[in-house]
């Protein structure tokens, strides 16, 4: 395998963070480096600003120098629902988004000038992390600061397979943050989980499980052109066998959304 230049955007942010310290464990495979919103972020999370780019999503001039000279893209950005004001006793808490950081405007909008940089940079893989639950309008997410965050995160999904780069959609289930490599994995589609889960199992999945899949799709090639959703059988579940051949478990994914 050839030393591929991989940016990782939304590095300061809980996944994103994961996924950048796991790709520099492997200097010989990948020259690793980070997109982030706040220097002072990145010194508190990575000691220093080396290896990083800054700038904002929502302005394509700064993602230019980013993705010069990048083969692989990873989008670990999100817009993150704002308590409003600390709900009163039997008040139901009032969520919001931050000026210029709506769904529509970071997930939809911004994930869409970071596939269309990457495509011009002559990147050949991008790796997309988002959300299960996206199929249905009514799920509870979608509610907070009336923001539809499922849905624009499964537009942009759509238009990432319409572009034609090669690509890998990892759709999680609920993330903990609890340690990885200690669960087995399940792929499944459209939701399937959420609607009928595997001997009514959590729909969950720690964030450093998803790091690893992060890591391995950008090796394996049985990632590429696939999108499928992602959560883990419970640690102590005693029909599970932990995964370790993510080869395989990128085979029982499908393509197309
Ligand atoms: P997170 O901690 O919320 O990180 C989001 C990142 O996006 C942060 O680094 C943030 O930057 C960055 N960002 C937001 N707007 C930006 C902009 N305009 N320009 C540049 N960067 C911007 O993410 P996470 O909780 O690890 O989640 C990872 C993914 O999994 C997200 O897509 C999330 O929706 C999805 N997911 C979450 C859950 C869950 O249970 N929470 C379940 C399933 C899937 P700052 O660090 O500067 O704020």
């Amino acid at each position: 395998m050839t030393k591929r230049r991989v940016l990782v955007t939304g590095a300061t942010g809980r996944t994103g963070t994961l996924v950048l310290q796991k790709l520099r464990q492997h200097p010989a495979q990948f020259d690793a480096v980070g997109f982030a919103r706040s220097e002072a972020k990145v010194k508190e999370q990575f000691g220093d600003v080396r290896g990083f780019f800054f700038g904002d999503i929502n302005h394509p001039f700064s993602l230019k120098p980013a993705l010069a000279g990048i083969q692989s893209l990873v989008i670990l950005t999100s817009a993150v629902p704002q308590l409003k004001a600390p709900p009163q006793p039997g008040e139901r808490p009032e969520f919001g988004f931050e000026p210029d950081g709506t769904p529509e405007e970071v997930d939809y909008i911004g994930q869409k000038h970071q596939i269309d940089a990457a495509i011009a940079a002559h990147a050949d893989h991008i790796v997309l992390v988002g959300s299960m639950g996206g199929t249905d309008e009514n799920h509870p997410l979608n509610q907070l600061g009336n923001g539809n965050i499922l849905i624009w995160k499964r537009k942009a999904e759509q238009y990432l397979i319409d572009s034609g780069i090669d690509y890998t959609i990892i759709r999680a289930g609920g993330l903990l943050d609890k340690p990885g490599g200690m669960r087995e994995l399940l792929v499944g589609k459209d939701d399937q989980f959420l609607a009928h889960p595997p001997n009514g199992i959590p729909t969950s999945i720690p964030r450093a499980d998803v790091a690893e899949v992060v890591v391995r799709a950008l090796q394996e090639p049985t990632a590429r052109n696939k999108a499928f959703d992602l959560i883990s059988k419970p640690e102590d579940d005693p029909s599970a066998s932990i995964t370790t051949d993510f080869a395989a478990l990128f085979a029982r994914a499908t393509a197309g959304l």
